[in-house]
């Protein structure tokens, strides 16, 4: 690792000018995953900006019947336990404790998860083509090892996968993010603006600007977010990111679903959201048939590579089974 100066903010003022002024400054929050992509020598902060400092309102969890409301530097363990999270927005819920180790969550913050970097080992290793890494030096992955990689939302330079889950349960639920230090100030953007497709350009992940800090994350109650419920497939039943995830939100009424929130993780390259799958059920009673349809819809434009065309099957059949079982929720709240 290389040498790096240091910082802790009080102020989320201090932060950003922090951040802004300081060529190659970082943020630091829980550090799981910047210190480890430091120690891989993929990321060289010159400084490090710590805003664990920042005042207590940035850690807490509100929460009213129009929305709840996470400070960017809640730790997903809390965020996990929260009784208004458990009952009210389980498809969170479910999407954080499934994710890493409890040890890795207890660490980790809510802001820092959805901007952690894809776990494609050629950006991670050294010595490979990689256009994330080295814009303009190629893509090893596309005739690789490609696995892991993704099948929805890719580009001839980079297939890597978003390799969270927390993500997939925002854009599902239409959150928005509060930030500070973008050119015109505070501003908010819609969850599903936040991370940037690779097209032509994969090193230019989010929309945030240098210095900017994520500060708040909202997310809208609706009718669908009790009746939520994320599923989560991998190789390994515990610490390991997805092969394929769904995160399913239903508003049903009477049989007839009214309302639809979906999102897939583990085979897109940005957390991705169904459009055509929310389409295909609104309106309709939903039954397995009617599921699969849906399915088919989500992955209607998948471009599966060598090693990775199981995910389009078996990103269905997780979408199906996900749709099935939040259907069949018990829900005490429906609003
Ligand atoms: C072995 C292992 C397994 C894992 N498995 C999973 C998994 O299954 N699912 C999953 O979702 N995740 C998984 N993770 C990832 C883990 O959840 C992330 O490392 C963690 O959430 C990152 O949060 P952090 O607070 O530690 O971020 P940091 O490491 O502190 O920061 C990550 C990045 O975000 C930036 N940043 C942090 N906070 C802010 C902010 N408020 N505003 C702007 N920029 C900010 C930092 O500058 C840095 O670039 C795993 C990690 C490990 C090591
Ligand atoms: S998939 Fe993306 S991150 Fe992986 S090697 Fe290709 S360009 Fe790099």
């Amino acid at each position: 690792m290389e040498r790096f100066a240091y910082q802790r903010e009080a102020s989320v003022e201090g932060a950003v000018s922090a951040a802004r002024e300081t060529a190659a400054a970082q943020f630091v929050a829980g550090a799981t995953n910047l210190v480890d992509y430091m120690a891989l020598g993929l990321l060289r902060p010159r400084t490090l900006v710590d805003i664990n400092t920042l005042p207590e309102r940035y850690a807490r969890i509100d929460s009213n019947d129009a929305r709840l409301r996470f400070g960017a530097l809640v730790r997903m363990g809390e965020a996990e336990d929260h009784p208004v999270v458990r009952t009210r927005y389980p498809v969170i819920q479910q999407a954080l404790a499934l994710a890493a180790s409890r040890q890795i969550r207890n660490m980790a913050t809510l802001g820092g998860n959805v901007l952690q970097r894809t776990r494609c080992e050629y950006f991670r290793g050294s010595g490979f083509a990689c256009n994330k890494r080295v814009p303009g030096s190629g893509c090893e992955a596309l005739d690789g090892v490609n696995r892991a990689h993704a099948v929805l939302g890719t580009s001839e330079n980079c297939i890597a996968t978003y390799a969270g889950d927390l993500a997939q349960a925002l854009i599902a639920l239409d959150a928005t993010v509060e930030t500070a230090g973008a050119a015109a100030g505070a501003r908010r953007i819609p969850f599903a603006q936040l991370h940037h497709l690779p097209g032509a350009t994969p090193h230019i992940e989010t929309a945030l600007a240098r210095g900017e800090l994520i500060t708040y994350i909202d997310v809208p109650a609706g009718p669908w977010t009790s009746r939520s419920r994320y599923v989560k497939v991998r190789d390994r039943d515990s610490y390991q990111f997805a092969l394929a995830s769904a995160a399913v939100a239903l508003h049903v009424e009477g049989g007839v679903v009214r309302a639809a929130r979906i999102a897939l993780g583990g085979v897109a390259t940005v957390p991705w959201r169904a459009h055509e799958a929310e389409a295909v059920l609104t309106g309709q009673r939903l039954d397995e048939a009617l599921a699969s349809r849906a399915a088919e819809a989500a992955f209607a434009g998948a471009q599966p590579r060598r090693h990775n065309a199981f995910k389009v099957p078996l990103g269905k059949r997780t979408l199906v089974r996900a749709l099935l079982e939040t259907q069949a929720m018990s829900v005490a709240h429906e609003t």
